[in-house]
């Protein structure tokens, strides 16, 4: 009875994770390091010449920097919605042409038929773990327990979108550094716990959280999401870091987020799991142009935040896995978010689901310098339309639109056409000189239309109840 007794205590501990994982188990640990509207300007290592990043830097060094590494949406809702499905948000209804994203007051989320990456990891054994922003769908049903992941702590969404009523009116207030402004909800589970958290402790408590999660999961594989908060407006950093930039108060917010950096890689390295981690840094979408001096840079891209233009989608993308991954390469080819999902779920020897379409690829082999991975096209869409779409260094616009602004949707016919190559500001339209190249293109976005599944009902599911 004793024996059976111990064999069912270490079955169930082995169940819980709690026993260490086999010495010849190859299944890294996967976290996700995900910024809100950095631009793929504003890291040392990517060209910034006032924002000092050098654990970003570092990191870098010692792992993949991607050049041409883009978001699935220009904005926050879909491009996480894609970061975690490995589909295109129009595929999953995760995007809305009005609102773009989900609000304070929507009723909708993630749809619960969606398969996301914590759910696959969870099926092979993996503690999962989110940390920051979720913005897919803030009502209890809709949080990250119900999407596979173990625990949660952080903001339901964006943190301008509950404005107090003595808020000054207008883009202002997004200057105002003053945290009694803004009524964020802090949320650990599935419950509120802080009706208006310190918006300037919130990078330094992320931290803390994502290092206790890995020291308390160390014994078995994991994942962690880590999805900050800034450098969304409005600006926060905590006392350590404030006033310290000389690119002021955007400038001491990304110090605070490359050290969050140093701290998650440092204690990889301090509990001897640097060599069994996959980690990569990424942006959900470009930087926020229309604040100025708080928005970020896309560096020599062309709009940022709300466009199909570069500066829009394409993000920092760095992956680290030392031992795994050659260090301080600079990789040229088209790399996404999706294949997070794609190459996580494979390295962690889970199933990808057959039954919908997947749009992530298996980068691992050019984490391992084994092999290229060619995408056949790439497509950007704003809402539920379909914008532009990517072949190889050239770039088709069937419409154009500013990100934020009144100016209305512009359509080409035929497209504008940009080469990346030669022209990464998207600024001499090629399209003249350039007709089978238009049709190429053209061919792919029929193939891509021709498979399109959406689902309409979730489209209207993400509507908010009332305008905010
Ligand atoms: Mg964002």
């Amino acid at each position: 009875m004793k024996i059976l007794h111990s064999l069912l205590t270490v079955a169930s501990l082995a169940l819980a994770g709690l026993v260490s994982r086999a010495a010849n188990d190859e299944r890294p640990n996967v976290i996700i390091i995900y910024a809100d509207d950095l631009g793929w300007g504003d890291l040392g290592c990517y060209g910034n010449p006032v924002i000092l990043t050098p654990n970003l830097d570092r990191m870098a060094t010692e792992g993949m920097r991607f050049t041409d590494f883009y978001s699935a949406a220009e904005v926050c809702t879909p491009s996480r919605a894609a970061l975690l499905t490995g589909r295109y948000p129009v595929r999953s209804g995760m995007c809305h042409d009005r609102f773009r994203v989900l609000r304070n007051n929507s009723a909708g989320g993630l749809p619960r038929e969606e398969v996301t990456l914590p759910e696959l990891l969870q099926g092979r054994g993996y503690a999962t773990g989110m940390v920051g922003k979720w913005h897919l769908g803030h009502l209890p049903e809709h949080l990250p327990p119900h999407h596979g992941f173990d625990s949660y702590f952080g903001l339901p969404f964006s943190n301008d979108m509950m404005p107090a009523p003595d808020a000054p009116k207008g883009r202002p207030k997004f200057f105002e550094e003053n945290n009694a402004y803004w009524r964020t909800p802090l949320i650990r589970g599935t419950e509120v716990i802080e009706a208006q958290p310190d918006q300037r402790q919130l990078t330094r408590r992320y931290t803390e959280e994502s290092v206790r999660f890995i020291r308390e999961k160390k014994a078995a594989p994991f994942f962690l999401y880590v999805a900050h908060t800034f450098p969304h407006v409005p600006l926060f950093a905590s006392e350590r870091f404030r006033g310290k930039s000389a690119a002021g108060i955007y400038g001491d917010v990304i110090a605070e987020l490359d050290w969050s950096v140093g701290e998650i890689l440092g204690t990889l390295r301090a509990e001897g799991l640097d060599k069994k981690t996959l980690v990569v840094f990424s942006s959900d979408n470009g930087p926020w142009l229309i604040f100025n001096h708080h928005g970020g840079s896309a560096g020599p891209l062309r709009e940022g935040k709300g466009s199909t233009w570069e500066g829009g989608m394409r993000v920092p993308g760095i992956a680290w896995w030392p031992g795994r991954i050659a260090a301080g390469v600079v990789q040229h080819e088209i790399a996404t978010t999706m294949d997070l999902f794609t190459t996580s779920a494979k390295l962690a020897g889970a199933t990808v689901p057959s039954d919908r379409p997947i749009d992530g690829f298996d980068i691992s082999p050019l984490f391992f310098g084994s092999g290229l991975v060619l995408r056949d096209a790439y497509f950007f869409y704003r809402g539920s339309t379909l914008y532009a779409a990517r072949l190889g260094h050239w770039k088709a616009h069937f419409i154009t639109r500013s990100g934020y602004g009144d100016d209305q949707p512009e359509p080409h016919e035929p497209p504008q056409l940009y080469h990346l190559g030669e022209d990464p500001g998207e600024r001499f339209d090629r399209a003249k000189e350039n007709p089978a190249v238009i049709a190429k293109i053209t061919e792919a976005v029929a193939r891509h239309r021709a498979a399109l599944q959406v689902a309409p009902s979730q489209l209207v599911a993400t509507v908010p109840a009332r305008a905010n």
